[in-house]
């Protein structure tokens, strides 16, 4: 029988709804068998997220989502399997999140800016962990005060580049990133490629290559950013690169985003899973 896998999710600890130990017990109640905890820039859920996994039954997979700089746009790296302990990839997340803190003051300036005052003060109140502050959290609040109906409209008018709630911020490098990855024992992962907006076919060859020339291991193919053809052309893109593939739901939580935990199709043929390398 074959298992069923979601290798991308986020819980209280970032920008998700649920707390670690509920994040696994919904994707056991749905049938999944190996779930990766994915947290943004952090890893504190996953020791909950471990026990409460070893109580229902399925495997955990140790997981992260590093927000990365590549070029002049942002890109996120699923780390899956990493030891969190280790000592410079720990170090690694930990100037990662550094920055957000700023980041948020000055997305609440140009909100302001923009006619929205105290959108710091109001992403606050949404904010689920003091060590992570996210646009979802933007995001949220800007929902309950009306700016917007729901969260791609939100992004849409506000948090992409480009738009008044939008600040550049420099993340890690893409080196630094796989480094502290395999450094800490994980495989690399690009996440959502569907998402990022790069020049076209070439420009999205380019990053592929650049990912791999730094050492990735995967691409993920299935995921609520992608349609069915994207799924098909990253399929197909990843055995071009001699990339492996991941699945995952990228849930945050109930009635947010087009997936639930362990709603994926199965993957595309002729495709290595990553979870062979397992
Ligand atoms: P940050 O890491 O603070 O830049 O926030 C990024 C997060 O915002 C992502 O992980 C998503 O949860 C959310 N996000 C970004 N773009 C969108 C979008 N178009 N629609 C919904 N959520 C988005
Ligand atoms: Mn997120
Ligand atoms: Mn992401
Ligand atoms: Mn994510």
């Amino acid at each position: 029988m074959s298992l069923r896998y979601d290798l991308h999710s986020h819980s209280t600890r970032s920008d998700g709804l649920l707390s670690p130990a509920d994040v696994v017990r919904r994707a056991a109640s749905r049938g999944v068998d190996v779930l990766a905890l994915t947290d943004h820039d952090e890893t504190s859920g996953l020791a909950e997220a471990t026990e409460a996994a070893r109580e229902a039954g399925i495997a955990l997979v140790p997981g992260c989502e590093l927000s990365v700089s590549w070029q002049d746009i942002t890109i996120h790296v699923v780390a899956l399997g990493v030891a969190p302990g280790d000592a410079a990839f720990a170090a690694g997340l930990g100037s990662i999140r550094e920055g957000r803190s700023a980041r948020a003051r000055r997305i609440g300036e140009s909100l302001a800016a923009a006619g929205i005052p105290d959108a710091y003060e109001g992403a606050m109140r949404f904010v689920t962990s003091e060590r992570l502050v996210s646009r979802t959290h933007f995001a949220r609040f800007l929902i309950d005060a009306g700016h917007a109906r729901e969260m791609k409209d939100v992004f849409r008018r506000y948090l992409s580049p480009g738009k008044p709630g939008h600040v550049d911020h420099r993340w890690a490098t893409l080196q630094q990133a796989i480094g502290w990855i395999h450094g800490a024992g994980g495989v690399a992962v690009l996440a959502h490629p569907g998402r990022y907006k790069v020049a076209g076919e070439r420009g999205m060859r380019q990053l592929l290559a650049g990912f791999r020339d730094a050492g990735g291991d995967a691409i993920e193919v299935l995921s609520s950013s992608h349609s069915p053809a994207q799924a098909v052309r990253f399929a197909t893109l990843a055995r071009v690169h001699g990339f492996s593939v991941s699945a995952g739901s990228d849930f945050h939580g109930p009635g947010e985003g087009s997936l639930d935990l362990g709603d994926l199709p199965p993957l595309p043929a002729g495709v290595e899973p990553v979870w062979a390398r397992w």
